[in-house]
């Protein structure tokens, strides 16, 4: 669902004297490529950021933050803000849900060692669903889906993919329907972070956490329990929320004073048309968060004035 668009952007370029206002600016804060199961690079992601004039993107890669330096720079490149982030499958009370990790330290040792692992798994996870490919006479080979993923987090679609380019089935689609769906022969469970460690892991990164589009998730009673742990924010906007669950969760990150937060969750090219333009988070909210985040890290290592022994 889309945010509202400010009077600002509809006025901008009109010739009125309103036009002389800065041009308003938004975000999408929900991105992936070819770092995980996008079909983007970062640079072609940074292009078609650019292309539907938002000012700042957030990559968002499940599992993984490697995309964040190829992005940066191609962002810097397109004269967009960059924020670095990551998306991790966790669990609360045999829930699942999806935790954005934003503003994290790249090269945080303590995040980078928990991906390898979780990496390590998707890896496994593929070669499981191969193996169960070929229990039902499909001679797919899991060397075909990593060189089609050329990445260290390969996923479902890579899977997909491998099925259609090996002719095997005629869609994505397909190959999601016949054999990689929640309980279809080939599906095979995705290994789940505690949500409590993932929100840990998260902010001793120095990021905020955020729950990814709770409207698909249905998860809102664990919410309290996700606030009390130190959840940051609510993405309340998302391309598969309704504009009365975007009103829902915009009401509950207010009543638990929380951030909002909002993107299109685009994977390039493997749903169909791109999503990247279909939500449209206004500026008002990165500044949230980044001044949520400067807060966090003051209060993490203090400035040296704060912390110097007096004379
Ligand atoms: P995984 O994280 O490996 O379980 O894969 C989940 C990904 O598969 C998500 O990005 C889903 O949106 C994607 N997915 C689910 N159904 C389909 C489909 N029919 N076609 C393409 N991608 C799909
Ligand atoms: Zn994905
Ligand atoms: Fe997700
Ligand atoms: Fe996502």
């Amino acid at each position: 669902m889309k945010p509202d668009v400010t009077s600002q952007e509809s006025e901008a370029g009109s010739g009125r004297a309103e036009s002389a206002l800065p041009p308003a600016r938004f975000a999408d804060l929900h991105l992936h490529t070819n770092f995980s199961d996008g079909t983007y690079t970062p640079e072609e992601l940074a292009c078609q950021a650019a292309r539907h004039r938002l000012s700042t993107v957030g990559l968002t890669d499940h599992d993984t933050v490697e995309g964040c330096v190829r992005m940066a720079s191609a962002c810097a490149h397109a004269g967009l803000e960059f924020i670095p982030g990551t998306e991790l499958t966790a669990e609360l009370d045999g829930n699942e849900l999806h935790l954005l990790g934003y503003f994290v330290d790249t090269r945080n040792p303590g995040l980078l060692k928990e991906m390898a692992k979780f990496q390590t798994v998707r890896q496994n996870r593929v070669r499981e669903m191969v193996a169960r490919l070929n229990q039902l006479n499909i001679p797919l080979q899991a060397d075909a889906v990593f060189a089609i993923a050329n990445c260290r987090s390969p996923g479902r679609p890579h899977v997909g993919r491998a099925l259609v380019q090996g002719g095997f089935c005629a869609s994505m689609d397909e190959a999601f329907e016949r054999f990689l769906k929640k309980n279809r022969p080939a599906w095979v469970p995705k290994f789940k972070i505690s949500a409590l460690d993932a929100m840990q892991l998260i902010h001793q990164a120095g990021g905020l956490a955020v729950m990814a589009h709770p409207g698909l998730n249905r998860t809102d009673e664990i919410i309290p329990e996700l606030v009390e742990a130190g959840l940051d924010g609510l993405e309340c906007f998302h391309t598969k929320h309704s504009a009365s669950q975007a009103g829902h969760y915009v009401r509950l990150a207010k009543e638990f004073n929380l951030m909002i937060t909002g993107g299109s969750d685009c994977h390039g090219l493997s749903k169909g048309k791109p999503l990247i333009g279909t939500v449209k988070l206004p500026y008002e909210y990165v500044e949230q968060l980044k001044s949520a985040v400067a807060q966090q890290r003051s209060k993490i290592s203090p400035p040296l004035s704060a912390v110097r022994a007096p004379r």
